[in-house]
């Protein structure tokens, strides 16, 4: 069996590169590369075969398989040696079932995929965890790339960071000045980054790295670079077989630069081409109201389109007005009977406190996300019972700030609902039992 992938055109030019060529886009027609498999390879093991061989990786607890990404390594990196590979074991996240928060929405089988629960906080791990093994590999091979460096709302940098340092490479991170956590700020300097805070936005920093790796020794780690996608793909895969080979109804998400879109419907695509599931599950991008070009679109049906200058959002890692992924992303639109919705700044508040009183501990990313649930469901187009799955992007302990300014009632302009301050007491019995009634 030879499994194999490479570069290829997403326009269809038909230009194909190795996976270990230092290119990002078509040299044709400067549209982006997708990773590519063989399908005819793939399929010479049975539906059934597949199935078993990724239960039994799902019970591996040492070495690369034990990392939910490289359990599927046949189908996201299949000729990369196990040596190379850079893990944190990544991937293998918690499904949680929420009845209390579905009751609040409307929804009786809701779901939250908890990709926060992380080496480094947020999903950003699954494809990092690829881009690092397969640079470790090209540097191995005597390729001179000098550093890895990205853009970043604030999570690509962390994994970046975390996976660079434990393989031995340098890393150069481009932020934007006060757009991201303190928590996401200090990830990378941990991890001895060199980290440059850029006096602009996300999209300016996107536009600088891009002119930095222009250098073929510095290599571009965003996710325009496929072998990011190829990691992340996995978790519409892993969600589908935690519900025991069952595709949900709906599977909905945050959606910024549009690559984690892109990733989900990938993985769901190839299960699906492989026989692994009968039909697909419908997708709902979620976006900042006060960043939202991909939901313009969607509403003028993707015929137009036009990069917004995002303004201030909480939702800070998807605070992004020119998505490199667009195309992409619209592409799975189409596949999955796609929707998007949009959440203004009081509601994804709101709803991030709402969900934590049911015991999670949302992002404000994942808020956005959940509101979308809530109004898809207000509006009828998800059904009270059908399944629905909400992925978590990142972990609630990186927004200090924002749950702080919530409950304290610093939130300016909105009415924070579910806000929750500390009483402060004299020690003394009394006290305490008449203020807890
Ligand atoms: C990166 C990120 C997103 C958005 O993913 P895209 O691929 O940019 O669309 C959403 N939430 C969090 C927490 C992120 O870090
Ligand atoms: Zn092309």
């Amino acid at each position: 069996m030879s499994e194999q992938s490479w570069l290829e055109c997403i326009r269809g030019c038909g230009e194909k590169h190795a996976i270990t060529e230092v290119v990002y886009q078509c040299e044709q027609c400067g549209g982006l590369l997708d990773v590519k498999h063989d399908v005819d390879a793939l399929k010479q093991r049975s539906v059934g075969e597949w199935k078993e061989l990724f239960e039994q990786r799902a019970a591996v607890r040492s070495g690369s398989y034990a990392s939910g990404v490289w359990a599927k390594k046949e189908w996201v990196c299949p000729q990369l040696s196990l040596e190379d590979i850079v893990t944190f074991y990544e991937g293998n996240t918690p499904l949680l079932k929420v009845p209390t928060l579905g009751k609040h929405i409307g929804l009786s089988d809701l779901w939250v995929k908890l990709c926060g629960n992380s080496h480094t906080g947020s999903f950003k791990d699954l494809g990092m965890t690829v881009l690092v093994s397969v640079v470790n590999h090209m540097i191995r091979q005597g390729n001179p790339i000098r550093a890895v460096a990205c853009a970043s709302t604030g999570d690509t940098s962390a994994a970046l960071a975390a996976y660079a340092t434990a393989a031995g490479i340098p890393a150069v991170i481009l932020l934007p000045h006060a757009k991201v956590s303190p928590e996401q700020l200090i990830q990378p300097l941990s991890n001895g980054a060199k980290v440059l805070s850029l006096d602009t936005d996300f999209d300016g920093c996107m536009r600088v790295v891009q002119e930095l790796t222009q250098d073929p020794s510095i290599y571009l780690a965003n996710s325009m670079n496929s072998l990011r996608i190829e990691g992340q793909k996995t978790v519409g895969i892993e969600v589908v077989q935690q519900f025991g080979w069952q595709v949900p109804d709906w599977i909905i998400l945050p959606a910024g630069n549009l690559g984690n879109v892109s990733a989900l419907g990938k993985g769901l695509l190839l299960m699906y081409e492989l026989g692994l599931i009968d039909h697909l599950p419908r997708i709902a991008c979620a976006q900042a109201q006060n960043a939202n070009p991909f939901y313009l679109a969607y509403k003028n049906g993707f015929k137009q389109y036009q990069p917004v200058a995002a303004q201030k959002s909480m939702a800070s890692a998807i605070q992004i007005g020119a998505p490199v992924s667009y195309e992409r992303a619209v592409k799975v639109m189409q596949c999955f009977d796609g929707i998007v919705e949009q959440a203004s700044e009081e509601e994804l508040a709101n709803m991030c406190a709402l969900a934590d009183r049911s015991g999670l501990y949302c992002c404000p990313q994942t808020g956005v996300a959940l509101e979308t649930a809530r109004k898809l469901a207000v509006q009828g187009v998800i059904k009270p019972n059908e399944r629905v799955v909400v992925i978590s992007t990142a972990n609630g302990l990186k927004f200090s700030q924002f749950k702080a300014s919530y409950h304290d009632g610093r939130m300016t302009g909105m009415d924070a609902l579910y806000a929750n301050q500390p009483l402060e007491l004299p020690a003394d019995l009394g006290a305490v039992l008449a203020a807890i009634g």
